[in-house]
């Protein structure tokens, strides 16, 4: 049995992308792990957000949790926030940690990037700092994240080694990240030489598939993802990023591998390819969907959820 540890923050809409590569695996770890789940609403002041909209989208994550199969009675399900163990553990961790190694995270270089320089906020700066904090408190074995994330996991190794050795005691477990086999980065359908990402600009939309988004604009969205000249369904993530993502979503959505994804369009065309792409897509997410509005419609439960789970995290914490 592990100590298992993740957690999403509430800015922002959810992506296929984030169900994908983090939140769908969630509940395989419940039953044979201590898991601990959290929304990360403390991790979602880093960027302006409305009080209201906080508010309303820490109660989507945690919906989306339970509509992807997480059962308070088998995990710890708890907010960020409610453990304030984190910021004292945090305030302590900025001490062994230098800026040249966080000013060297790509999320962080992407986000001064985006911004032309402007306006970079501190928190964004110490983010890994803090995803450190939560990983340590808890004495995180193993953290499931995208791909994205795993940089910061490894900082997280940095900080903990160094706090050992300086002490002479194993103090800090180091977390293991374990990324899906399939769809640790989902691209942006119009771009997919990025990254499906929440945070994109207005224009950038048209490639992100939402969760919250209705059947009608996924399978649009699908259908319109860009491709290329030629007419193969092959693997092949140089040459042809927008088949080889769609082939990515389609292998995550049926559980299969990405090359028997490929057996089953040979001699296939792209629209055909992108209706079964979307079909898939609409098989798991349809469902999920319709869960996720049960959960999100009781937020007398919702808060029940996170009370309970906030005092088994803090005994752990404490
Ligand atoms: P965040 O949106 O930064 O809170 O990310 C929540 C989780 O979703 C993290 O584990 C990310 O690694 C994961 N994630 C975000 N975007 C993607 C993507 N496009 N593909 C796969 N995983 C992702």
């Amino acid at each position: 049995m592990s100590r298992v540890l993740s957690g999403v923050k509430p800015s922002g809409k959810m992506t296929l992308g984030n169900y994908i590569g983090s939140f769908r695996n969630f509940s395989s770890f419940q039953d044979e792990n201590e898991t601990y789940i959290f929304v990360a609403d403390v991790h979602a002041l880093t960027k302006p957000i409305d009080a209201n909209v906080l508010r309303s989208t820490t109660y989507d994550i945690l919906s989306f949790y339970l509509a992807s199969g997480l059962d308070p009675e088998k995990c710890v399900i708890f907010k960020q926030s409610d453990i304030l163990e984190v910021a004292m553990l945090n305030a302590i961790l900025v001490n062994y940690i230098y800026m040249g190694e966080l000013s060297r995270m790509i999320q962080y270089k992407e986000h001064v990037q985006k911004n032309n320089g402007k306006e970079i906020g501190c928190g964004i700066f110490t983010y890994p700092v803090l995803m450190a904090a939560d990983l340590f408190m808890y004495d995180t074995e193993i953290c499931p994240v995208g791909e994205d994330q795993r940089q910061h996991v490894e900082l997280a190794h940095d900080i903990a080694r160094r706090f050992n050795s300086r002490y002479k005691e194993e103090v800090l477990k180091l977390p293991r990240s374990v990324t899906p086999k399939t769809g640790k980065r989902i691209m942006n359908l119009q771009d997919p030489s990025k990254k499906m990402s929440k945070s994109d600009k207005d224009d950038e939309q048209k490639g992100i598939i939402y969760l919250q988004d209705d059947e009608k604009v996924i399978r649009k969205k699908i259908m319109s993802a860009v491709t290329d000249s030629e007419t193969e369904v092959r693997y092949d993530p140089v040459n042809k990023k927008g088949v080889s993502n769609l082939l990515t979503i389609y292998a995550a959505m049926k559980n299969i591998d990405i090359e028997e994804a490929e057996k089953e369009f040979v001699g296939s065309n792209y629209g055909n390819f992108k209706r079964c792409v979307a079909d898939a897509v609409m098989e798991e997410i349809g469902p999920f969907k319709e869960r996720f509005e049960k959960f999100r419609n009781d937020e007398a439960y919702l808060n029940k959820v996170f009370e309970d789970g906030a005092s088994k995290a803090r005994k752990v914490a404490k």
